[in-house]
């Protein structure tokens, strides 16, 4: 009799662990061969070398070996087929492809439409349609995003190569909620503790910025956007590791990352006001949004300072020659090689390069033993970072301002953030 039960237990177990592996196989190995019937029309294969997300957008490079300028990126299944146009650089027998150049433009995962998908090249050249495969030659393997919370709602998209016999590149799209540690967006309250930052007549930037970030974290919150804050307290908070300022955004996977700061230096006192840090090769959208909302509902001056700038109250810093300089003699110091990926094209502030992974060229690459480094930085999924400079603390007027208007300076920002996310 015993014997019966315990069979009985270790079938009825069997069953339910076979049950529970066909469930959490089929969300990733899906059995693409039988699912699409267009898939014995492919006859090419063409080279991924990138594939990556960076805030809302999903971007791809490859190659195919051939000379091709009628080039589309599809997401296809048996219904439908949408079509993404491709920056294209054809030679003689080779052409690279890409979806986009800038960094915060390209495929926008808010906008896919639920289902699955697979991606692949499709050639019209001399009105013949040919789809070619996409072969990964990255060490990468896939992608999770969660879309911005719409009403309480999140889409879940998984895109990785199919575990099938011509590894297809496979997107699904589906309804799942945000996970718990998962957010929309991260506000970094800048310095804090010992860290005051930049003071004037005892009152400290840590102080102010964590004002505006709580402030700020308030209103995003009422658009019913989830939101962290590096901090929450005035303390000082480690700038790389687990939990740390750029370790929440990569652990969070956070679409969107404000950094608040004050400025303050004595050559551009009188110049001052606002100025609003971008990362290099994107567009300047919601930098120009945040300036003219800010114009609009706040007596805040925009920054009259030239250096670095590119628009109206929009700054692009780069490290130059000297910053590298000074990467080299460090990594000679210390014995180790400096990291290639630090160039004059790589973003000045460690707070929006160092959350970009591979997309930003995070370099902090932890050969330095004596520094802590960026454990994230090669990482094929970013997070979208401005670093937001109020106006400058030692600015008797600017100082006024950013005390008097608070709730006009978070109102500009939060309704810049609705825009630009499209809430
Ligand atoms: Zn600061």
């Amino acid at each position: 009799m015993k014997r019966k039960i315990l069979i009985f237990i270790i079938v009825s177990l069997l069953l339910v662990a076979t049950a529970f592996l066909k469930k959490s196989f089929s969300a990733v190995n899906v059995n693409v061969e039988k699912k699409y019937s267009f898939l014995d029309n492919i006859q090419k294969k063409a080279n991924i070398t990138s594939f990556t997300i960076y805030g809302r957008f999903f971007n791809l490079e490859g190659y195919i070996n051939e000379n091709n300028s009628d080039l589309t990126l599809v997401f296809k299944n048996d219904d439908l087929e949408t079509e993404y146009s491709l920056n294209l650089e054809p030679t003689t027998n080779k052409t690279i492809f890409k979806t986009n150049t800038l960094i915060n433009e390209g495929i926008n995962l808010e906008e896919l439409k639920q289902g699955e998908y697979l991606l692949l090249l499709k050639s019209k050249k001399n009105d013949k349609v040919i789809y070619y495969n996409l072969i990964n030659d990255t060490k990468y393997k896939n992608l999770e995003y969660y879309t911005i919370t719409k009403a309480g709602k999140n889409n879940k998209i998984d895109i990785s190569f199919a575990n099938n016999l011509n590894k297809n590149l496979f997107l699904s799209c589906k309804e799942e909620n945000l996970p718990d540690t998962y957010y929309d967006i991260v506000i970094d309250p800048g310095h804090g503790g010992k860290d005051v930052g930049a003071s004037k007549n005892g009152y400290f930037e840590s102080k102010i910025n964590l004002d505006y970030a709580l402030k700020l974290k308030e209103s995003l919150e009422n658009l019913g956007l989830k939101v962290k804050l590096t901090r929450e307290k005035d303390i000082s908070i480690a700038n790389y590791g687990k939990n740390s300022r750029t370790g929440i955004p990569y652990e969070t996977k956070a679409k969107l990352m404000l950094s608040v700061h004050q400025n303050s230096s004595v050559k551009n006192v009188n110049k001052g006001g606002l100025e609003i840090y971008i990362p290099n090769h994107t567009n300047k959208e919601f930098a120009s949004l945040v300036v003219n909302n800010i114009k609009k509902y706040t007596t805040s001056p925009i920054s009259k300072n030239t250096s670095f700038k590119i628009d109206e109250g929009i700054y692009l810093k780069t490290l130059d020659k000297i910053d590298l300089e000074a990467i080299k003699k460090e990594a000679e110091k210390n014995n180790y090689k400096p990291y290639e990926k630090a160039t004059t094209d790589s973003t000045y502030y460690y707070m929006i390069r160092e959350v970009g992974g591979i997309i930003t060229n995070s370099y902090i690459d932890l050969r330095n033993p004596n520094k802590p480094g960026n454990i994230y930085y090669n990482s094929n999924h970013g997070t979208e970072a401005y670093l937001l400079e109020l106006g400058y603390l030692n600015s008797s007027s600017n100082l006024k301002i950013l005390l008097n208007e608070k709730d006009e300076f978070v109102k500009a920002i939060s309704l810049s953030v609705k825009e630009y996310l499209n809430i």
